[in-house]
């Protein structure tokens, strides 16, 4: 069966001939149309869109210009723009909104001759942990469908895990590609923050934000993550030289690695069982050679507070343009302020408008010290004792998530909700690349293993993250019910 194969192995089989990029997209579309029903995953799916370029891929193939994505479905986020397909970031404010532009990962997608299958669900304008903020409805995990996947990219992570597509982007300000890749059993990668262009993204906390892949493999999600980065002048953050290189992927050993745990991503937040899955995962590294250390990051504990401070902030600003004046349906009301006061407050949900609030009010005159620069120098703090300890360690990793999958419905205080995001965090903060690898399960369902690297680690933490994979020494696990 097509879907069941990895986006490697898709490869061989388009560039070997035997099979064509048409069958192949169409195989993806079929399962989309019969098994989404169940999932919720894809907000928008064009199927002559991503035929017409199945046939610029099979012309690549035939030629001798294909490259390693040619041919291969790829889902997006449905916050990335799409020329001619609609871009909702799940939110009624955007609902017929059709770009006129692709954004820059779209551009590279499609020279690289990947069909791109669909637009996929996610938290309304990337805000949430478990995406059930969607303004079309909650996406189910595929490994129990009562249950969350994960957010804010759920769908991107279910698309490829509930085989809809062979590999998906996502984009992550706090953990939103991780943490799902790890409530659904999958790799997901947050390249260092400007070695992806977040032209066309649209932005939630544009300090943050950083695209990147999902796979069912390291491999797999090197792969996109090779084609999608390099540098982009419409992209003012966007670093020279940029593009992650990923030949010597195969070629890393965990022979001396050296790698520390913060003890406060491993304190009473994480479940027993994920901790157990996580410390034998850590027990066969060992084996193969790695060197753990155990240490303290004090900065981490005021991680979430600060991230909610400044990700709002960020927010308020961003989505000011959203009025029903530049975008979006405008709901009339008997003057130009009362219409546009109807207009956001009935078109966002309730945590996009929460969010506005604590932002405006975080950069306020009078509270701007006192709020969001201080969660800025927090900030600082906190990316100097990350620093500082890859002076001697080349990785730090923690579970990805305190939790497994959660009933969906099943949190319902907020601040426990956003206390999830404690191990995906600092990444963000201080742009480090990351990634989550499934090592495991607790509860019958997935775990994930997260490692942080330095700036521009990239290619190490790759290297690493392989022969991690390699080491946990299994073949990536379906969820039972495919
Ligand atoms: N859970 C975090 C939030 O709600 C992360 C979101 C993200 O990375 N887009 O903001």
């Amino acid at each position: 069966m097509l879907h069941q194969l990895t986006a490697s192995e898709l490869s061989e089989k388009l560039h070997a001939k035997e099979v064509s990029a048409r069958e192949v997209t169409q195989a993806f579309l079929d399962r989309i149309a019969t098994e989404d029903q169940h999932y919720n995953a894809f907000l928008t799916v064009d199927a002559e869109y991503a035929l017409a370029q199945a046939d610029v891929a099979q012309s690549q193939l035939d030629s001798g210009t294909a490259g390693a994505l040619t041919g291969i479905p790829v889902a997006l986020k449905d916050n990335m723009s799409t020329t001619g397909v609609r871009t909702t970031c799940a939110s009624k404010i955007l609902d017929n909104y059709v770009p006129p532009f692709d954004a820059t990962v779209v551009t590279k997608l499609k020279e690289a001759g990947a069909t791109i299958v669909g637009k996929t669900n996610l938290d309304e304008f990337a805000m949430g942990t478990t995406n059930e903020n969607s303004a079309y409805g909650a996406v189910h995990n595929p490994w129990d469908t009562e249950r969350a996947p994960g957010g804010s990219s759920g769908g991107s992570a279910v698309a490829v895990s509930a085989e809809l597509s062979a590999l998906s982007l996502g984009s992550d300000t706090g953990g939103s590609i991780r943490f799902p890749a790890s409530l659904c059993g999958i790799v997901g990668f947050k390249p260092t923050y400007g070695r992806v262009s977040r032209y066309g993204l649209v932005a939630f906390a544009s300090s943050l934000d950083q695209i990147g892949p999902f796979g069912k493999s390291v491999e797999d999600a090197a792969l996109l993550a090779h084609v999608i980065s390099g540098y982009d002048n419409l992209d003012s953050t966007s670093l020279k030289d940029s593009q992650i290189q990923i030949n010597d992927l195969k070629s890393g050993s965990l022979k001396g690695l050296k790698i520390g745990i913060p003890e406060e991503l491993f304190g009473d937040e994480i479940d027993p069982q994920v901790k157990e899955v996580f410390e034998l995962s850590v027990d066969q590294l060992v084996k193969e050679g790695a060197i753990v250390k155990h240490l303290s990051l004090p900065s981490i504990r005021y991680g979430v507070t600060t991230y909610y401070l400044i990700a709002p902030s960020e927010a308020s600003s961003n989505l000011a343009r959203f009025d029903g004046v530049r975008f979006g349906p405008r709901i009339e009301s008997t003057g130009h302020v009362e219409s546009f006061c109807a207009t956001r407050g009935q078109l966002f949900g309730d945590e996009v408008k929460l969010r506005i609030m604590v932002g405006t009010y975080a950069l306020s005159a009078g509270y701007y010290d006192a709020y969001y620069h201080r969660a800025q120098q927090v900030r600082g703090m906190m990316t100097e004792e990350f620093e500082n300890a890859y002076k001697d360690l080349d990785f730090i990793i923690s579970p990805t998530s305190p939790i497994v999958a959660p009933p969906l419905g099943g949190i319902t205080d907020q601040m426990a909700l956003k206390a999830l995001d404690l191990c995906t965090i600092p990444a963000n903060m201080g742009g480090f690349p990351s990634i989550s690898i499934p090592c495991g399960l607790a509860y019958d369902l997935p775990v994930g293993f997260q490692l942080t690297g330095p700036i521009m680690s990239d290619e190490r933490l790759l290297q690493a993250s392989y022969a991690i994979e390699q080491a946990f020494g299994r073949e990536y696990r379906r969820p039972p019910i495919l």
